[in-house]
């Protein structure tokens, strides 16, 4: 039995790649300090792999920002209006990835997007007319030969020609089949060189399979792949999917002349099935994903087995790995040394993960597994429940009707009564929660959790911040304040922190983009709220002002979705269970004179099945009554508001509409304002504030500008129920651009306004 790694995290055990790079950016270091720290960690990455006997070892998968970025790089996919800035190469993707304002010039980053159903985000490969397609990045080889040098084989990984082309967006009048021809013939190169430089497998990654495929999508595959394949080249090729199963192409994949095929068995649900119906071609490696790559509880040994046991009768030759890339789970366990060994020693991080697969190797290898040590130690382990019950909370969960997801009375009725008592002008501006968490912000916060700050003390700081900050908003004239978050490290960690039920690691990062990280907690057991967690900052900002503060809350989708989720009940008992803490909250709010109330769901698209036929079975059926039960017992007069990060929502409108909010924000500076008109065509119903810049980049965006992208807004959906705000938190941006781009919002509104 052999063992092979999809991907590894790649931004450092103690996010070293993140400070590089944010120290690069702020030109205290140089591109060659940059370098040697990349590929420090680099080194740390391949040998800890090798250490643990892994024998499919993937390079190319560190990236200074996001592998399709590089993969986009390489192939020379460099929009003309980065070109033009006549930077250096490092410097050209950086703006690519963040946008550039500077004396070269001034230009917006390129779109970013999810994932696939993670919270990583890739950022979107334009192909322009006039590009043409060839290698010219080096990236690839390097890192293999890099390897190489430290004695360590490596497969090259990068994403494959389906799913990029599937990923990028055609800016001109070329489509997918006038750049076949290109595509083909560069990643053909690619396969060559790496062959040249000795390399035995390469590993394309191709999770678009996992999705509906059409039958013109499936042309497409073939078209590319026998080309690329019946090149010359002397490597062998690994298609490597994940996140899901191959159903509609299955025969396909099998037909071509691939060496590898990497299936998913955690989320496939039907990849043992496509195995028992089809078979799997005697000529082929069949790389297993057998432990699941996304979530940190350990694997189940007496399971696994099962399945590759299962897998074998039909793969003669099967390698076992992670269901995917490790890049979602954070790095060791062993970092971990406040939560106690009767929490930790049921967590598997990469480094874990590592362990299993060489621990399932040797059992698989074994004559009589089940008297092994490794495979009684995880049997030991895993018998009986993890953890009791709250009955309490079951009880109110099991009790819950029709009624509790319902607000009354309708939508129309409430928003008169709403604009009667708030009096808000036409396009209110407001922001979407947090402001930025300058260093102070964070020093203090860790000096308090290390104890070295006294309570009152961390208390009395968080109070002045907010002070300052509702006076700053009030200056600039916002028309809705928000308290600014600065209690918060994370939106989710904090709830999280707050309610029962959730345990936290200290130093549990994974990348969501670029330099960012977040650190989901894990859910443990039940969740309950034990008492109010926001009210008395909400209460504070509201007194300091005549202007309507929001409250700020998130909700239990997203709660839900960015932490580590438990796998011992179903995913609609843990949101509602969220949802009744949440609503709690709410409810207390409002008994405390807060009018408006936001309830973030950010990651509610995140988690929508990757197959359409899933979408209200698995998902929406239960997730959408999660967020109605958070605010259903409020009155008619208190305004919810909801947030959700993200621009493509064409095909949910309905289902936001659903959720029942009375004002929801969007993402969508990034994507060229498209969601407005999705929400025209629509009619969309609800208050809507598509984002009006984007907070991803430091950019800071000039009136003009802005006031550009809000008569666009006025024009496709008029003004009656348009407000005004960033696209997202504004918590990791700096002071300075900050304050600038509120004000020149404000001002584009103010003026628009007049136009009106
Ligand atoms: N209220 C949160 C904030 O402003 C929302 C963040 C998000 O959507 N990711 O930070
Ligand atoms: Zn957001």
């Amino acid at each position: 039995m052999q063992t092979s790694i999809i991907g590894y995290p790649r931004i450092g055990a103690s996010r070293e790649l993140k400070f590089a790079v944010e120290n690069y950016f702020r030109g205290e270091i140089g591109a060659g300090e940059l370098n040697r720290i990349a590929a420090g960690l680099r080194s740390a990455h391949w040998q800890v792999q090798k250490d643990s006997g892994i024998d499919h070892i993937p390079s190319n998968d560190f990236s200074f920002y996001d592998h399709v970025l590089d993969t986009a790089v390489l192939f020379n996919l460099v929009p003309e209006r980065y070109r033009a800035l006549g930077l250096d190469e490092l410097e050209t993707y950086f703006a690519m990835a963040r946008g550039y304002q500077g004396p070269r010039g001034d230009v917006k980053a390129l779109a970013m997007r999810k994932w696939f159903n993670t919270n990583y985000h890739y950022l979107v490969p334009e192909i322009e007319d006039s590009a043409e397609i060839r290698i010219a990045g080096s990236k690839i080889f390097d890192e293999y030969e890099e390897a190489r040098r430290l004695g360590i084989e490596t497969r090259p990984a990068l994403v494959g020609a389906f799913t990029l082309l599937k990923l990028a967006r055609f800016t001109g009048r070329r489509r997918a089949e006038h750049v076949l021809a290109d595509i083909v013939r560069a990643y053909q190169d690619v396969l060559q060189r790496l062959g040249e430089l000795g390399a035995r497998w390469v590993q394309l990654d191709e999770p678009w399979l996992v999705t509906d495929l059409t039958t013109e999508d499936i042309r497409l595959l073939a078209e590319l792949y026998r080309p690329i394949l019946s090149g010359k080249h002397s490597v062998k090729v690994l298609v490597q999917t994940y996140f899901g199963d191959v159903r509609d192409c299955y025969e396909e994949l099998q037909t071509l002349p691939f060496d590898g095929i990497g299936l998913d068995f955690v989320e496939g649900v039907q990849s043992l099935v496509l195995l028992q119906k089809h078979g799997f071609p005697e000529n082929k490696t069949l790389f297993a994903g057998v432990v699941s790559g996304r979530n940190i509880w350990r694997n189940r040994y007496a399971d696994t087995l099962r399945t590759v046991r299962e897998i074998r009768r039909y793969a003669r030759d099967v390698v076992i790995g992670p269901s995917c890339s490790l890049l979602h789970v954070p790095y060791s366990v062993k970092h971990e040394t406040r939560l106690p060994q009767d929490y930790t020693r049921h967590f598997a991080f990469a480094e874990e993960k590592l362990r299993e697969l060489a621990e399932l190797k040797r059992l698989l290898d074994s004559p009589n597994p089940t008297k092994e040590e490794a495979y009684k130690r995880n049997e030991a382990l895993l018998a009986g429940p993890r953890c009791k019950p709250d009955e309490a909370v079951r009880a109110r969960v099991a009790a819950l009707t029709e009624r509790d997801f319902t607000r009354l009375p309708a939508l129309p009725e409430r928003e008169a009564i709403q604009r009667d008592k708030l009096k808000l002008p036409l396009l209110p501006t407001t922001t979407i929660g947090s402001f930025p968490q300058t260093p102070d912000v964070r020093a203090i916060r860790a000096a308090y959790r290390k104890g070295e700050v006294p309570e009152e003390a961390y208390r009395r700081f968080i109070f002045d911040k907010i002070a300052d900050c509702v006076r700053r908003q009030e200056e600039i004239g916002l028309d809705v304040l928000v308290h600014g978050e600065f209690e918060r490290s994370d939106m989710v960690e904090y709830f999280g922190e707050c309610l029962d039920g959730f345990v936290f690691t200290t130093n549990g990062w994974v990348q969501s983009y670029g330099t960012r990280c977040v650190k989901p907690p894990i859910i443990w057991g039940d969740v309950r709220r034990s008492r109010p967690i926001t009210v008395e900052y909400a209460v504070y900002a509201n007194g300091l002002t005549d202007r309507p503060v929001k409250g700020m809350l998130t909700g239990p989708v997203t709660m839900l979705n960015w932490s580590f989720p438990r796998e011992d009940l179903p995913p609609k008992e843990i949101a509602f269970q969220i949802a009744l803490a949440i609503r709690d909250e709410v409810l207390d709010l409002e008994a405390h004179g807060i009018g408006i109330i936001q309830i973030d769901e950010a990651a509610l698209r995140e988690k929508l099945p990757l197959r359409r036929s899933d979408w209200h079975a698995q998902y929406l059926s239960w997730a959408i009554p999660a967020f109605r039960l958070v605010h259903s017992g409020v009155r008619s007069e208190t305004q919810i508001h909801t947030h959700m990060c993200y621009s493509r929502f064409e095909d949910m409108i309905r289902e936001i509409e659903a959720m029942d909010a009375d004002v929801i924000s969007f993402e969508a500076s990034r994507s060229d304002l498209e969601l407005v008109e999705t929400l025209r065509a629509s009619g969309f119903r609800p208050g809507a504030g598509p984002g009006v810049y984007d907070i991803h980049s430091p950019r800071i965006p000039d009136v003009e500008e802005l006031k550009a992208a809000i008569r666009k807004m006025v024009r496709a959906i008029g003004p009656a129920r348009l407000w005004i705000n960033p696209d997202c938190g504004l918590k990791t941006r700096g002071e300075a651009e900050t304050w600038a781009s509120l004000r020149h919002m404000v001002q584009a509104a103010a003026e628009v306004r007049a136009e009106l």
